[in-house]
């Protein structure tokens, strides 16, 4: 990607498709709508797909995150148990929140 960095949208572009038909064959050509986002010059990201804490701060204090405030229930990957930065960590939030609301509705 920092490689990709240095180059013109367009240019970027003629390299994804061309992998893409490498990959999954010459289909991939037809190209109706592209968006090139740049996950490493995000400012706060910087590319990290994962949010990090030092050790501990999770084990001591992860559960404040999941905590429901006045009947506001709080789900998101950074609120799991497990996986959490991760797409099964959003998925467990997910499911997790709704088992909450569906108690609480009882
Ligand atoms: C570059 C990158 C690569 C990644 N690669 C992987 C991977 O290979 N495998 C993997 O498992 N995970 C990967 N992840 C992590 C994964 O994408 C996340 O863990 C997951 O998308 C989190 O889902 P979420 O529903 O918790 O939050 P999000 O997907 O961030 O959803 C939150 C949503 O809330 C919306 N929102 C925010 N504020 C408000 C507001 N005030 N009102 C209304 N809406 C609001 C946002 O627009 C967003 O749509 C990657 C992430 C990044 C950035």
């Amino acid at each position: 990607m920092r490689a990709l960095d240095k180059l013109s949208p367009e240019e970027c572009q003629r390299l994804i498709v061309a992998d893409n038909v490498r990959y999954f064959g010459s289909k991939a050509a037809n190209v109706t709508e592209f968006v090139l986002q740049r996950w490493d010059l995000e400012e706060w990201s910087r590319g990290g797909p994962v949010a990090i804490t030092p050790p501990n701060v999770l084990k001591e204090n992860g559960h404040a995150l999941r905590t429901p405030v006045d009947g506001i229930h709080f789900a998101g990957t950074e609120t799991s148990e497990y996986w959490t930065g991760y797409m099964e960590g959003a998925i467990r939030s997910g499911v997790r929140v709704a088992k909450e609301i569906l108690r609480a509705k009882i």
